[in-house]
């Protein structure tokens, strides 16, 4: 099966009780039991429940793992992957990369005892030499958010493997539709649900898979002790989401690609970013180990912050707004927005200016959203 099939089959059998086609919401805590020690898989839902078992299933699948978590949120399952490391251990981390995983890093996890070093992703060689022998894991993004950039993860598993650190990949940006790094080496996946895989901006989620099954269990561990779990009324909305996840990210790459090379050429823009612009580095490294260069795409602005405001006020379809990956566009302002919580001396260093702007770009029409950006930018 290929992947559009098993986005709406894989762990989605028609329900044995009734037939019923799509999986039910099992809107339910406890699960009776036979007798004493016999069940049938379920016992309390914070351990598991059937409606988020099918989405631990397919999106294992989807990803190429053997094992599915799903988490409340993709910080509940950041957290959960930071929490297997204990007091005096180091984990390296990507410098371009979500704030919140930067601020759950820096103002939770270092009270704990652990530390981290952010290596320059423009420069493998900047992960190697942050590796100690304290470090416990390599944590990337790719793309990056919010500068698009892509990341070598062969090369970057390579690293890892050879310093027997495991590689875990923020693969939110390009979902698992454009991009497996299980397959290319990594050992471990993480998602915010929240953005493409659940696609309609109405629920938070978060999800990893892994092939090791030590890890699984260790995660699964924490999934249960910590308790961030997500309801079935939410597993099943992320389901289904998840069903149109390849049409959607053909239609949002389609649309990205188009307002980029727009862009990219447009006299207010002094830079554009997004992989799939041709003649870059990321470029090159895109072309190789993913099948598509999503949704996402950034642009700093001429005429500084008041052009930046006159901007934003003149959008009418892209909406102001955090978050990404709905079907509706959004538009947002990563210095005050997504990297606020990032000190502004940390932000102005990795490249995020006063004058960047984030699109998430919608399955809108094209030359509407097109004629949107263009009246903006006139107004700017
Ligand atoms: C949104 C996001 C997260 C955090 O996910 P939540 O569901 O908001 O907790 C992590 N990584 C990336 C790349 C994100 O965009």
């Amino acid at each position: 099966m290929r992947f559009e099939t098993k986005a709406i089959h894989t762990g989605q059998q028609s329900d044995l009780s009734t037939g019923a086609v799509i999986v039910p919401v099992f809107q339910t805590s406890t699960y009776q039991q036979e007798a004493l020690g016999k069940h049938k898989g379920y016992e309390y839902s914070r351990t598991g429940n059937p409606t988020r078992t099918a989405l631990e299933t397919c999106l294992a699948e989807l990803e190429g793992g053997k094992y599915g978590l799903a988490f409340s949120s993709g910080l509940a399952a950041t957290t959960a992957v930071f929490s297997l490391f204990g007091q005096g251990t180091h984990i390296v981390l990507g410098d371009d990369l979500y704030g919140g995983t930067y601020r759950l890093m820096e103002k939770v996890f270092r009270k704990w005892g652990i530390s981290a070093t952010y290596a320059d992703v423009d420069d493998p060689e900047s992960f190697e030499r942050s590796i100690t022998a304290q470090t416990r894991l390599i944590w990337i993004e790719s793309p990056t958010n919010p500068l698009l950039k892509v990341i070598d993860i062969k090369r970057l598993a390579g690293v890892a493997q050879a310093a027997k650190v495991p590689l875990a990949v923020d693969n939110t940006f390009a979902s698992p539709y454009f991009q497996n790094p299980l397959a290319l080496g990594a050992d471990l996946v993480v998602h915010s649900t929240t953005k493409y895989i659940n696609g309609h901006s109405d629920v938070v989620g978060g999800a990893l898979v892994v092939n090791d099954e030590a890890l699984y269990n260790e995660l699964k561990f924490h999934q249960n002790a910590a308790g961030a779990v997500p309801g079935p009324w939410d597993c099943w909305l992320t389901l289904r989401g998840l069903k149109t996840l390849a049409l959607r990210m053909r239609e949002h790459e389609k649309n990205a690609k188009y307002l980029a090379e727009f862009l990219s050429r447009h006299e207010k823009v002094v830079r554009t970013y997004y992989p799939g612009l041709e003649g870059t580095r990321d470029y090159e490294i895109a072309s190789k180990q993913m099948r598509g260069f999503g949704g996402m795409l950034s642009f700093e602005i001429k005429g500084g912050v008041p052009a930046v405001e006159r901007f934003l006020s003149g959008l009418k379809i892209f909406l102001l707004a955090e978050s990404l990956g709905g079907v509706e566009s959004l538009v947002s302002y990563p210095a005050k927005m997504t990297h606020a919580s990032m000190p502004e001396q940390e932000r102005l260093k990795r490249g995020i200016t006063d004058t960047l702007i984030r699109l998430s770009v919608g399955i809108e029409n094209c030359e509407d959203l097109k004629t949107d950006l263009e009246n903006a930018l006139l107004d700017s």
